[in-house]
């Protein structure tokens, strides 16, 4: 967004011819138009707040970590972030330990970093920058060339963009023989 960024400066019209602009194909396919109901402007903002965890004070998605929209990735990260939490949560509950709990914050933040490196390195690809000297600019421009010529670079951003893998699977497998365990030790090898 160059000429300014207040949404004044953006008109319906204007929205549509950029969106229409973006999306165009040659093979006759038209951008439907509708109501713009709501407009606001989305400050690229990355954070990140390390442990997620204060006491018994467990946080996750947004309240955590804010990505920019460039890699689509905040509602991906609260979703995997609930995930190893609640795995954590029903260990404790199931067995009163409190290893997935105290390894939640450590397991959450590998993947809240890589997709904040994902986002940050997308944006700062991909958006113009008023501030930067040509230098940047060169080095922007020669990030985007290789993205766009090389499939190692294209791999690494698929990769990325799809989704790592939550790696819960272990953990829920290790949940599972500890619960039980635990019931078996309970009530006797009888109960599944
Ligand atoms: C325009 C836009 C487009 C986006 N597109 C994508 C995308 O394509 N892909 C993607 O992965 N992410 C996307 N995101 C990001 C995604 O929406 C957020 O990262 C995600 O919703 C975070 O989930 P959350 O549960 O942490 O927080 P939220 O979804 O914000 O949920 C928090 C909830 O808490 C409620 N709440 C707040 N305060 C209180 C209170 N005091 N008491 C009770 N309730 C309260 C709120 O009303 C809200 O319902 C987009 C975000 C925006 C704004």
């Amino acid at each position: 967004m160059q000429s300014g960024r207040r949404i004044d400066n953006w008109p319906d019209g204007r929205i549509w011819a950029e969106l229409g602009a973006r999306l165009e194909t040659n093979d006759g396919w038209e951008l439907k138009q509708g109501t713009i109901f709501q407009k606001g402007i989305i400050a690229m903002r990355s954070f990140v707040l390390e442990p997620m965890q204060f006491g018994t004070l467990f946080l996750a998605g947004d309240a955590a970590h804010i990505v920019p929209p460039t890699g689509a990735k905040g509602l991906n990260l609260a979703v995997a972030d609930v995930r190893v939490l609640s795995d954590a949560l029903i260990e404790y509950y199931a067995t009163g330990r409190r290893d997935g709990l105290e390894h939640y914050s450590a397991m959450a933040l590998q993947r809240v970093w890589a997709a904040e490196h994902l986002s940050w390195w997308m944006t700062s690809m991909l958006h113009r920058y008023d501030d930067r000297d040509p230098f940047q600019q060169r080095l922007q421009f020669a990030q985007l060339n290789q993205v766009a010529s090389s499939h190692a670079f294209q791999t690494a951003l698929a990769e990325n963009y799809v989704g790592l893998p939550i790696r819960r699977y272990a953990l829920v497998e290790k949940f599972k023989r500890r619960s039980e365990a635990k019931i078996r030790r309970e009530h006797g090898a009888g109960i599944a």
